[in-house]
């Protein structure tokens, strides 16, 4: 893939100094006019997840083959991600072609584990960043996309900038108990201790809350939304509540509004005539803003009431980066090309969901903006790391004119 992108992009590695970092992302520097303004970077990761098995023969085209027919480009990254990292490098290879050179350095970053938390790669390039002094301006990277019917009474399609991501805490708890015979079992054993404590870890989930990130959100949507959900959101003071339990019914609305537990492993016990000496399981918390794996662990301790358990937090866990503002030149710089190139779109700010690449730069910007220039409706969306992605030839050429028109309007 990366003797693919040298061949098929000469005028733009000409024009930019390419380093491998970690044995397999790449950096690209292509050097600004001005060494005083500040650089950006834009940000793309280059694995994918895998096809699961027993699903190939689901796929119309061929997952790895890269088939473009009936209007679309076929294949496991054509969206997530690859469609972002070439849709930046073709308007890079246009403009470099054209002589263009930015005015302040851009850094295209193109991480290789992103998919796995992007520990070897982003984290790398970041620190290699870091290590030179370089701060950046604001940086570019996957994210919320441009979708229809994400809410009721909203009509026209919604671009989300992700200017706020959720935290991520897995706690491994472990009840301790006395393990011995089973023909003469105490009152309390360590899969009763854990049944319980999980039991009640999700009848206690943490509190629904409409603040930050998704209060902004509804306030720049609920002026173009008709009937009642206009009404419902200009007016939380009264309807939150109402609001809350409506969220509440679906997974990727519920997500939104409050720090999710999920019981994701569950092990105990490795014989029936006896009782085991502990029982462990582990719990997946994805924290809003304003959440920390501190507060969550407290949470956990006060819900489950029993110090037979211990928890243990995950190395790899990460609190919610902080929130980029949205009172920021670089973000109306970023609406005002969202609405250059999709002149029939909205745009919000949003919450990601999930985790991307772009958090191990929090260190080196306070600006963040997470957003793929893709439409999607709700059947495009089960295309995300499922079967039959595909990318359409008209998005593409939008994701290009889109890179295209951030370059020059950020460093043009
Ligand atoms: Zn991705």
């Amino acid at each position: 893939m990366q003797a693919h992108i040298e061949k098929s992009f000469p005028a733009f590695h000409a024009a930019a100094k390419r380093e491998i970092v970690a044995d397999y992302s790449l950096l690209y520097t292509w050097e600004g006019a001005d060494p005083k303004a500040q650089p950006i970077a834009l940000l793309a990761h280059q694995d994918v997840v895998p096809v699961a098995p027993g699903t190939e023969k689901d796929w119309q085209q061929p997952p790895y083959d890269g088939v473009i027919a009936d209007g679309f480009i076929w294949g496991r990254g054509s969206w997530d991600d690859k469609g972002n990292l070439y849709s930046m490098l073709e308007a890079a290879e246009a403009m470099a072609r054209e002589g263009f050179r930015p005015k302040r350095t851009i850094y295209f970053a193109f991480g290789h584990d992103e998919e796995t938390a992007g520990t070897a790669g982003a984290k790398n390039i970041a620190a290699l960043l870091a290590s030179r002094g370089v701060k950046l301006d604001f940086v570019v990277d996957e994210g919320l996309l441009i979708t229809e019917g994400i809410m009721k009474g909203l009509e026209k399609p919604a671009a989300l900038i992700g200017v706020a991501e959720k935290g991520y805490a897995t706690l491994v708890l472990t009840a301790h108990a006395t393990p011995g015979h089973s023909s003469m079992p105490p009152r309390q054993t360590a899969i009763g201790m854990m049944s319980a404590a999980l039991a009640r870890l999700e009848d206690h989930r943490l509190p629904m809350q409409i603040r930050g990130t998704v209060a902004e959100m509804f306030d720049t949507l609920a002026p173009e939304m008709s009937g009642f959900n206009r009404v419902v959101l200009s007016n939380l003071w009264l309807f939150k509540p109402l609001l809350l339990r409506e969220f509440e019914k679906s997974g990727p609305t519920e997500a939104m509004v409050r720090t999710t537990t999920a019981l994701t492993i569950f092990n105990a016990g490795d014989k029936d005539n006896v009782l085991p000496g502990n029982a462990a399981a582990s719990v997946n918390f994805r924290l809003i803003p304003g959440d920390t794996q501190a507060s969550v662990i407290d949470h956990v301790r006060d819900t489950i009431d029993n110090d037979r358990i211990s928890i243990t937090p995950f190395a790899g866990n990460t609190d919610p980066p902080p929130v980029t503002a949205t009172a920021n030149p670089s973000y109306q710089m970023l609406t005002k090309t969202i609405r250059e190139i999709y002149p029939d779109v909205i745009v919000a700010p949003g919450l990601m969901i999930a985790a991307t690449d772009s958090r191990h730069y929090a260190g080196i910007t306070d600006s963040i903006f997470r957003f793929s220039p893709v439409r999607a409706n709700s059947d495009d969306l089960k295309r995300f790391h499922g079967t039959n992605e595909r990318l359409s030839i008209e998005g593409y050429a939008d994701m290009i004119r889109f890179y295209r028109r951030l370059i020059e309007n950020s460093a043009g």
